[in-house]
C-alpha cells in the first residue's frame, strides 16, 4: 500500500481524501494555498504545507510548488482531488517523472479524453454511441457551415479544450453561423489557450446520464451504474440521483456494459466518468472525466462501495476489491450541490460562517468541510457542502433529503438550502426525469 499521499487540493474533496487514506492507514499531507491554513484539510491531515498564495495558478495549479511539496515532506503519491491539476496530462507526466505515483489514470488517457474531439472519435471507435457532428477538429466557418447544414440546425460549436460548461455556443441558422463561430473561437483562445473547435447537433431538451466506471489499468473494468445530473444551471450541477428514473432497466443497463467495455478495452486505471445525454430512448456520448467526480458520493451509496478506496488500492498496485457480479445496485440516492450562494437569485455569498449544524440520522451523508468560524472565500469554488441520502426508493430518498434539509442550519452566510427545498417539493421533480433546461425554464417562469 502506498504509504504517504500529498492532496493538491482543499475543501470537502480533500477531507473526502484524508478520510479514506486514514480508513487505509495511509497517511497524508495537504498542500494548501495561505488563505486555506485554518482549513478543516489542514486539521484533520497528518501534515501541511502551504504552497502559495489563494490565487489557484499560484498555489493549487503551480506544479513546481506542489512537486517540492512533495520532496519536502517525502509523499511517495500524490492525489489531485477533482478540478485543478486532476486532468492535467502534464502534471500527471512530472508527477510519474519523479518516481512518485499519480492517483488516477495515465497521462496518456488524460490527454485523449481531455481534447473533447479526440474523446468523441474514440468514443466512436469504442462503439460508444456519439452526439451527431464534425469528424474532428473544424478550421474554417465554411466547413462549419457544411456540416451544420448537414446535420440540421440548431448546432452547438464546441472549444476541444472547453470545460466547465464553458466554450459552447449554440447556433440557429446558416447566417448566423460565421460570427458566432470566429467569437467561440476567440472565446475558446483566451479562456483555454486554444481556439480548435467541433460541431455538433444540438440536443432538445435531452436528460444527462452519467456511468460511473472503474478500471484497473490492465484491461479489467467495472461501472457502478448509471447517475442523472440533469437538473444543472448555466450547464452546472446542482443535484444529481443515482439511478436515473424512469429509463427502461435493460436500456439502462446496455450502455452501463457499453461503457464498461470501452474502458476495459483503453486498459484505463482507476474512476472515469462518461457522460451522456439521453433524448427520446437513445444515448448520445458527450465526454469523459478522467477522475472522481463531485457527484461521486450518490454511485458510492447506491452501491455500497468507497470508490476512494478503490482508487487508492489499484494506484497501489493492488487489483479492484471487486467484479462486476459484486457490485449490486440498492435503493436510490440523491446529492444536493449547497453552495455559499443565494436562493433567489445564486448569488455569490463569502463571509464567515457563524454557526452551523450538519443533518445526520439513517441514510443522510454530509461531505463538508465548513465549521463554525470557517471563512468562506471568494477564491475558489463556492461548495460547502455536498448532502446525500440514500432510502429504499426515490420517494422515499426525496422525503429524506427533505427532512435532511430541513434539520441543516447555517448562519452568517447564505446557502441554496432552501432552494434544494423548493425543488425537492416540485411535482415535476418528484414525477423524475426532468430535463437539463428543466431548471432555467422554471426560473425565468418564477415557478420554482
Ligand atoms: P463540460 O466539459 O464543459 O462540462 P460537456 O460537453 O459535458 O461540457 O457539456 C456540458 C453541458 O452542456 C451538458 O451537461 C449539457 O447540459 C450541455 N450540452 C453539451 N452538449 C450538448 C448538445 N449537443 N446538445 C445540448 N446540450 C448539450
Amino acid at each position: 500500500m502506498l504509504q504517504k499521499v500529498l492532496i493538491v487540493n482543499r475543501g470537502d474533496i480533500a477531507l473526502r481524501i484524508i478520510r479514506a487514506c486514514r480508513e487505509l492507514g495511509i497517511s497524508t499531507v495537504v498542500a494548501h494555498s495561505t488563505v486555506d491554513a485554518e482549513s478543516m484539510a489542514v486539521r484533520l491531515a497528518d501534515e501541511s504545507v502551504c504552497i502559495g498564495p489563494p490565487r489557484p495558478a499560484e498555489s493549487y495549479l503551480n506544479m513546481p510548488s506542489v512537486m517540492m511539496a512533495a520532496r519536502l515532506t517525502d509523499a511517495d503519491a500524490v492525489h489531485p482531488g477533482v478540478g485543478f491539476l486532476s486532468e492535467n496530462a502534464e502534471f500527471a507526466e512530472m508527477v510519474t517523472a519523479h518516481d512518485l505515483v499519480f492517483v488516477g489514470p495515465s497521462a496518456q488517457h488524460i490527454r485523449q479524453m481531455g481534447d473533447k474531439a479526440l474523446a468523441k472519435s474514440t468514443a466512436k471507435a469504442l462503439g460508444i454511441p456519439v452526439v451527431p457532428g464534425s469528424d474532428g477538429v473544424v478550421d474554417t466557418a465554411e466547413e462549419a457551415q457544411d456540416v451544420a447544414d448537414g446535420i440540421g440546425y440548431p448546432v452547438l460549436i464546441k472549444a476541444v479544450a472547453g470545460g466547465g460548461g464553458r466554450g459552447m455556443r449554440v447556433v440557429e441558422s446558416h447566417d448566423d453561423l460565421p460570427q458566432a463561430f470566429a467569437a467561440c473561437r476567440h472565446e475558446a483562445r483566451t479562456a483555454f489557450g486554444s481556439d480548435a473547435v467541433y460541431i455538433e447537433k444540438y440536443l432538445d431538451n435531452p436528460r444527462h446520464v452519467e456511468i460511473q466506471l472503474f478500471g484497473d489499468g490492465k484491461g479489467g473494468a467495472v461501472h457502478y451504474f448509471e447517475r442523472d445530473c440533469s437538473v444543472q444551471r448555466r450547464h452546472q450541477k446542482l443535484i444529481e440521483e443515482a439511478t436515473a428514473p424512469g429509463i427502461p432497466d435493460a436500456q439502462r443497463l446496455a450502455i452501463c456494459e457499453v461503457a464498461r467495455k470501452a474502458v476495459a478495452e483503453l486498459q484505463y486505471a482507476g474512476p472515469g466518468t462518461i457522460e451522456f445525454l439521453y433524448l427520446d430512448g437513445a444515448f448520445y456520448f458527450i465526454e469523459m472525466n478522467t477522475r472522481l467526480q463531485v457527484e461521486h458520493p450518490i454511485s458510492e451509496m447506491l452501491c455500497g462501495v468507497d470508490l476512494v478506496h478503490e482508487q487508492l488500492r489499484v494506484a497501489s498496485g493492488y487489483g479492484m476489491s471487486r467484479t462486476q457480479a459484486d457490485i449490486v445496485p440498492q435503493g436510490h440516492a440523491i446529492e444536493c450541490r449547497i453552495n455559499a450562494e443565494t436562493s433567489e437569485g445564486f448569488l455569490p455569498s463569502p463571509g464567515l460562517i457563524t454557526a452551523v449544524h450538519a443533518p445526520g440520522g439513517p441514510g443522510v451523508r454530509f461531505d463538508g468541510h465548513i465549521f463554525s468560524g470557517y471563512k468562506v472565500s471568494p477564491y475558489y469554488d463556492s461548495l460547502l457542502a455536498k448532502l446525500i441520502v440514500h432510502a429504499p426508493t426515490r420517494a422515499l430518498a426525496i422525503t429524506r433529503m427533505q427532512r435532511a434539509l430541513e434539520e441543516f442550519h447555517l448562519e452568517g452566510v447564505a446557502s441554496l438550502a432552501p432552494f434544494h427545498q423548493r425543488v425537492m417539493a416540485n411535482k415535476d421533480f418528484q414525477d423524475g426525469g426532468v430535463s437539463i433546461n428543466w431548471l432555467q425554464k422554471q426560473l425565468d417562469a418564477g415557478t420554482l
